[in-house]
């Protein structure tokens, strides 16, 4: 590890929860159903936990069944990053707020339409600011 990273993360971790930290610097998953923002149906725009960047709008939020915050599209693109993810044997495209690098969750071609695309989210990386 860097001193570059190990400051990153003293920072990080002075500032989330260790949940959050788990997840978003160290890439963990959240278990299924246990997530604040699972089951949300409120109106608002989802932050990105660490940084404060905005990420997704409510209005693209769906009941994938999945047990996460699922979303078939993003703010904007300029939002996130996705990256090619090979761990676990499996190929999966990783998804990164562009602001600050947290690991979100992961994008998936199993959405609904209009895009097709299943955002696959981490309650503990998201912050839901609702809409007055
Ligand atoms: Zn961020």
């Amino acid at each position: 590890m860097s001193d570059k990273e190990h400051g990153n993360n003293e920072h990080w971790q002075h500032k989330l929860t260790p949940e959050q930290f788990s997840i978003c610097r160290m890439k963990g998953t959240e278990p299924p159903f246990t997530g604040k923002y699972a089951d949300c149906k409120k109106d608002g725009i989802y932050h990105c936990i660490c940084c404060g960047a905005p990420l997704f709008d409510s209005a693209t939020k769906y009941d994938s069944g999945s047990g996460w915050p699922s979303f078939w599209d993003v703010l904007s693109e300029d939002s996130v990053t996705q990256h090619v993810d090979t761990s676990h044997a499996m190929r999966r495209v990783e998804v990164t707020c562009k602001s600050c690098d947290a690991h979100l969750g992961h994008v998936f071609e199993d959405g609904p339409q209009p895009t097709g695309l299943r955002y696959c989210i981490n309650s503990a990386s998201l912050d839901l600011k609702e809409r007055s």
